[in-house]
């Protein structure tokens, strides 16, 4: 079986081509430009190469409500151009195979479940940390949607003593995504992440907010599995001080050994690397076949 795997990120694209036993046989990437422009970049990669679906992890926001008329749109994203687009439809018109389709970072949760960090897990979620934040949740062996998606990276959190960065998020200014995001590292601190030595006190706020979102996590959904992803976590000092910040908040009141004393395997990076959007897609895809014979 050959899937077509689509992760659309808000900055670029990456399409590929994947079997069931999640390898990714080949892919490309390009920036995210125009939605028709970059849309018909995608149906151009997949035109020639005969797929049996499509899995497609998208930034968001978008509807992924079944029942809505507008399934398959992203809503109301400030990216120009694409908000209220169909992303979906417009690859309907070309392709007529099963789909899959839903968040990025729900995607990325749901390929680290089938192939990465939490395979054979049942639930786990997935942060991204990187121009913005995002969370992916599974529960249960599904995907949490709800009234809309999940959006954990717009949550509160307690402010640092020795911070008195106004946050950088246009909605909620100091929201985690506000505090923590890279966008608000460079703001704060007139440098890139990548350009700060692992001394720098920004890992220790970085650090500081990322485990509230974690610690959220564990008090209200009990995963069991917290990956992290994204540019900024690729600053791996930040996964031990992390976990420590997570041990302290919780102070043993979660009473697994998975966290009391094993915490460096339940805090941890993708186990699919930078594939794991892609992969995501794909397990996508393959998903959207199986339902697909279901109903059949
Ligand atoms: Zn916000």
């Amino acid at each position: 079986m050959r899937i077509g795997a689509v992760e659309a990120g808000g900055t670029k694209f990456i399409c590929g081509i994947g079997n069931e036993q999640g390898e990714i046989l080949e892919k490309i990437s390009f920036p995210t430009g125009a939605p028709e422009a970059t849309l018909l970049q995608v149906i151009n990669y997949f035109k020639d190469r005969q797929v049996d679906a499509i899995g497609v992890g998208s930034f968001g926001p978008i509807n992924i409500d079944k029942a809505s008329s507008e399934y398959g749109y992203v809503t109301t994203t400030p990216k120009p151009g694409w908000s209220n687009y169909n992303f979906l439809g417009s690859l309907k018109q070309v392709f007529d195979v099963p789909y899959g389709w839903d968040t990025d970072v729900n995607a990325a949760a749901y390929g680290e479940a089938a192939w990465g960090a939490a395979k054979g897990l049942d639930s786990c979620v997935y942060f991204t940390i990187g121009t913005g934040i995002g969370m992916g949740v599974l529960v249960e062996g599904n995907l949490v949607h709800g009234l809309v998606h999940p959006e954990g990276g717009h949550i509160p959190v307690r402010r640092h003593h020795a911070d008195p960065f106004a946050g950088a998020c246009p909605y909620h200014a100091d929201c985690l995504e506000g505090l923590a995001a890279g966008p608000a590292i460079e703001k704060r601190w007139q440098a890139a992440g990548r350009d700060l030595p692992a001394d720098h006190p920004a890992w220790t706020l970085e650090a500081y907010y990322i485990s509230q979102a974690v610690i959220h996590a564990i008090f209200m959904l009990s995963p069991k599995k917290v990956i992290l992803g994204g540019g900024v976590m690729k600053q791996v000092h930040l996964f031990p001080m992390i976990r420590q910040y997570v041990k302290a908040g919780l102070n043993h009141y979660v009473s697994a050994p998975e966290l009391i004393t094993d915490i460096d395997n339940y805090i941890v990076p993708p186990g699919l690397g930078d594939n794991a959007g892609l992969s995501g897609a794909l397990a996508l895809g393959l998903a959207a076949i199986k339902a697909d014979k279901a109903v059949k």
